[in-house]
């Protein structure tokens, strides 16, 4: 055997799963087709929100508590600094799901929170146009992540306690054997215990039993300069935000380079057939509809980009990841298709992946993320 685990991906989630591994003294070995912190699958771009109460749902709130947790520990092991809890706003009709989701979450796990009215909104939050039937629901636990940072992060702390990764090198096939899990990947093979595959925008590529249920989506991100000063949108002033209004679906992060916020369409730019045929460039034309969106709900900003660029992610047809045992694929485990909202909960999940990995089970909910779901 050349380890007990091999993590094929060590992105958002990989990169995680081999903290954990290595936290519990378990000899495990990353393969990544870049190297740790890069920008070319889901971790790209800067940042990331982070927020507790769900507006997908309540049921992610353990997992968002024990994340929190986790982020905390590995700011102390690395010494970087990867959350700024600077609060969140979820804009949007005060009868809507999300809406619903949000104060359920706070309900049920008695989350810090406040709920403001259009009134409270100028008075406090300026930044934002609110219009008739919305309210804002101010979340005291959210706040941004730096993704690339985090992932380089955890891979580091692994590595420092004793996990191999390989860089630079695809892994082409991850095959059960009679006693363990044959890895392909680059010119070697390499033969392990058990496997997690970590894949993010490839997963599909893994997942042949429900190859249907996932494909990778383009993403795009834009950021806007203020018409004046930026004070009003630094970090204290400006909590991240998510805002539903209509058609529109926006998020935003406020000016961490002390000059550009990104608001940004929480929208599709189009299906992938396979990650590999990512296209980078975004069309004028495409950046319509979100320069119209910051243009009527955020007005003091400049409606035109002075940044833009294109990730993107693994979507499964319902909206949420898979995470547990690989359909058809002995001791081969997935984690993947986080459906564009998995990375304020990485380091739980790559809790889950080494608890699943050492005992075949996971103290933390993730039953709704069951890839078997889709066996039909
Ligand atoms: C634009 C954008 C904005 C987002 N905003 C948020 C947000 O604000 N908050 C939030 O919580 N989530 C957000 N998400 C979602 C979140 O970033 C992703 O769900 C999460 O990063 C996915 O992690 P992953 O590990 O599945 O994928 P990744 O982080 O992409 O990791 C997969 C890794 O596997 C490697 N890999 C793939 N195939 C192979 C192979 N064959 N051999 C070797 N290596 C391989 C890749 O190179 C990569 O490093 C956003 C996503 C995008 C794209």
């Amino acid at each position: 055997m050349d380890a007990k685990v091999a993590v094929v991906g060590t992105g958002s989630m990989g990169s995680m799963a081999l903290w954990q591994l290595a936290r519990a003294g378990v000899d495990a070995i990353g393969f990544e087709q870049f190297s740790p912190g890069h920008d070319r699958a889901a971790a790209g771009g800067e940042s990331r929100i982070f927020r507790t109460a769900y507006l997908e749902g309540p049921q992610y709130v353990p997992l968002l508590l024990r994340a929190r947790e986790l982020w905390r520990e590995l700011e102390e092991e690395t010494g970087f600094g990867l959350l700024d809890l600077n609060r969140g706003l979820m804009i949007g009709p005060e009868d809507s799901e999300p809406m619903r989701n949000v104060l359920a979450s706070a309900r049920d796990f008695d989350l810090p929170h406040r709920v403001l009215d259009g009134a409270d909104m100028r008075r406090e939050f300026p930044q934002h146009a609110m219009h008739g039937g919305e309210i804002a629901f101010l979340d005291e636990w959210a706040g941004v992540l730096r993704p690339e940072f985090a992932v380089l992060a955890a891979a580091t702390a692994a590595q420092a306690r004793g996990a191999r990764v390989v860089t630079d090198s695809r892994v082409t096939d991850v095959e059960p054997v009679p006693d363990g899990v044959r890895i392909r990947c680059g010119d070697r093979t390499w033969t392990v215990e058990q496997a997690i595959v970590t894949a993010g925008p490839w997963t599909q590529r893994f997942v042949p039993a429900i190859e249907q249920h996932v494909r990778a989506q383009k993403l795009v991100m834009t950021w806007y300069h203020p018409r004046g000063g930026v004070a009003d949108y630094l970090p204290d002033r400006f909590p991240i935000f998510i805002r539903d209004r209509g058609d529109r679906h926006v998020f935003g992060i406020p000016a961490l380079d002390g000059g550009s916020v990104k608001v940004a369409p929480h929208a599709s730019y189009g299906e992938l057939a396979d990650a590999d045929d990512l296209d980078r460039n975004v069309a004028p034309a495409d950046l319509e509809p979100i320069n119209a969106t910051v243009a009527d709900l955020l007005p003091g900003l400049v409606p035109t980009p002075v940044r833009v660029s294109a990730y993107m992610d693994a979507y499964t047809s319902d909206g949420h990841a898979l995470v547990g045992a690989m359909p058809g694929v002995d001791r081969v485990w997935v984690l993947g298709a986080f459906s564009g909202h998995g990375f304020k909960m990485a380091p739980a999940f790559g809790q889950v992946a080494a608890e699943l990995a050492a005992d075949g089970k996971t103290g933390l909910p993730v039953e709704h993320l069951d890839p078997r779901r889709f066996l039909t």
